[in-house]
């Protein structure tokens, strides 16, 4: 590993002022970019440690649910006010990793997580992402975990995180600082598809930070399911996973909302899926029409086709699950 300076940081404004400058990297709970750096994939000059900042809070705000971008992953899955307002956010992050990463990785890490594809990790394999102009070892190459919805020509990379698919489906927002001060943007608008640049995983701007993301209260938490279809029960990534939220009401759905993760370089919203179900009837019937609505524009690979069959099959069983047919 190559040799880095490492500092503590003891504000917000050291931060955003030490990350402006070129291969300086945020480190919280390390368990993305240690890796990445023992096997050369990153290799930052300095690592900023924000693990002393205060932004490990959940609280509730007039508006819902407030969670800092240093809250443990299981703190976060085990929280009573998450658990009780928002359980399809607990469900997706418990759906992640092992207990031991979930006590380390935090809400800001967990959404800057990079890609498992594994040509990104092998340094000796053409990548687009770990180094622009390359090639992508993917496209022509095994391509069983990739994307099937918003890949382009240089990259077809899937996002891993389980958190932000939940996230993406709960219409949350994340607040970011930077140098020309704080922002707030959709969550769905934080992560990016891969386009000419997928070096760029999202759209942080340089010297930006995370400080938390906040959820919008609903009437999900009696009709939601995250379901997460993988090659082994648990400690593995999502081949396709969905987000399932719905507000039933006198046997109708009011309101739903559905995120896929496992099918693109960012979580996926089913924006169209979501329209068809408003005003109809819970049903397998009316769940598998909209999966099939969800699936428009989809595009399978060599060795990811078998995708194209199951991400209907994941969201309408997801909805079931939600609506308690099953
Ligand atoms: Fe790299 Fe993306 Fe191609 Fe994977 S899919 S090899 S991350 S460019």
């Amino acid at each position: 590993m190559k040799q880095f300076q490492y500092l503590k940081a003891t504000n917000n404004a050291g931060v955003i002022s030490a990350i402006a400058k070129p291969g300086t990297k945020i480190i919280a709970g390390g368990t993305n970019l240690i890796d990445l750096m023992k096997r050369g994939v990153m290799a930052p000059d300095k690592l900023v440690d924000i693990n002393n900042l205060p932004l490990k809070d959940i609280s509730q705000t007039d508006t819902g649910l407030h969670i800092g971008a240093l809250a443990l992953n299981s703190a976060v899955s085990e929280n009573n006010l998450v658990m009780q307002q928002q359980p399809l956010l607990a469900m997706a992050l418990k759906a992640g990793a092992s207990p031991q990463l979930r006590n380390m990785a935090t809400v800001g890490g967990n959404m800057m997580q990079r890609t498992r594809c594994t040509y990104f990790y092998d340094t000796a394999m053409p990548c687009n992402k770990r180094e622009p102009g390359s090639g992508c070892g993917a496209i022509g190459g095994f391509n069983r975990m990739h994307a099937i919805f918003g890949a382009s020509s240089k990259c077809i990379a899937v996002h891993p995180s389980d958190m932000c698919v939940a996230l993406a489906a709960l219409d949350a927002t994340v607040t970011l600082s930077g140098p020309k001060g704080n922002r707030t943007i959709p969550f769905t608008d934080f992560h990016r598809l891969p386009g000419e640049t997928p070096q760029f995983d999202n759209h942080l701007a340089n010297g930006e930070m995370i400080l938390g993301v906040n959820i919008p209260a609903n009437n999900f938490a009696r009709n939601s399911y995250y379901l997460k279809v993988r090659d082994r029960q648990s400690y593995a990534f999502a081949l396709v996973s969905c987000a399932a939220a719905l507000d039933i009401q006198n046997d109708t759905i009011q309101n739903v909302r559905l995120a896929m993760g496992g099918v693109a370089h960012k979580p996926w919203r089913l924006f169209d899926a979501e329209k068809a179900l408003v005003g109809k009837k819970p049903t397998e019937e009316n769940f598998a029409a909209a999966a099939q609505l969800a699936m428009q524009g989809a595009k399978g690979y060599e060795y990811n086709s078998f995708k194209l069959k199951l991400a209907p099959a994941t969201i309408t069983e997801a909805l079931k699950h939600a609506a308690g047919l099953i």
